[in-house]
Order: structure tokens, then C-alpha cells, then sequence
């Protein structure tokens, strides 16, 4: 998992894997749910087109709801 971003498909979260602390329960999240983000560009218009918001606790710029 070399992605610095790190995506939610089931809650529709997206962690900053730089930031992340042990209240993002990365280890909690399934394998089918993993989504490796590339770009902060990506996450960008993930949040935007689809949805996903971020992390509270590792993105929480982008975090809205
Ligand atoms: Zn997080």
C-alpha cells in the first residue's frame, strides 16, 4: 500500500496516510473496501463526483458531514 491517500469504498472516507492516527481504524477497514488514491487532485474530485469526504481525524479539511 504505497498510496498516500487511502479511500473507504463502505463508509466513504478518505485518509491522508500520512496523518493517520489509531482512531481511523485503517486496520478495521476490509480489503474490498480499500480504494488507493494517487493525488490529492483525486481525492479532490472524489469528494466532489462521488461522495467521499474526509477522514476526521486525518483529513479533516475535507471533512463535511
Ligand atoms: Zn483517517
Amino acid at each position: 500500500m504505497g498510496a498516500p491517500y487511502l479511500g473507504n469504498s463502505h463508509k466513504k472516507e478518505i485518509h491522508d496516510m500520512s496523518r493517520t492516527k489509531p482512531a481511523c481504524q485503517i486496520e478495521e477497514i476490509k480489503e474490498e473496501h480499500k480504494i488507493p488514491i494517487d493525488s490529492y487532485a483525486e481525492v479532490l474530485r472524489m469528494c466532489r463526483e462521488e461522495g467521499y469526504n474526509g477522514c476526521a481525524h486525518c483529513l479533516p479539511e475535507l471533512h463535511t458531514d
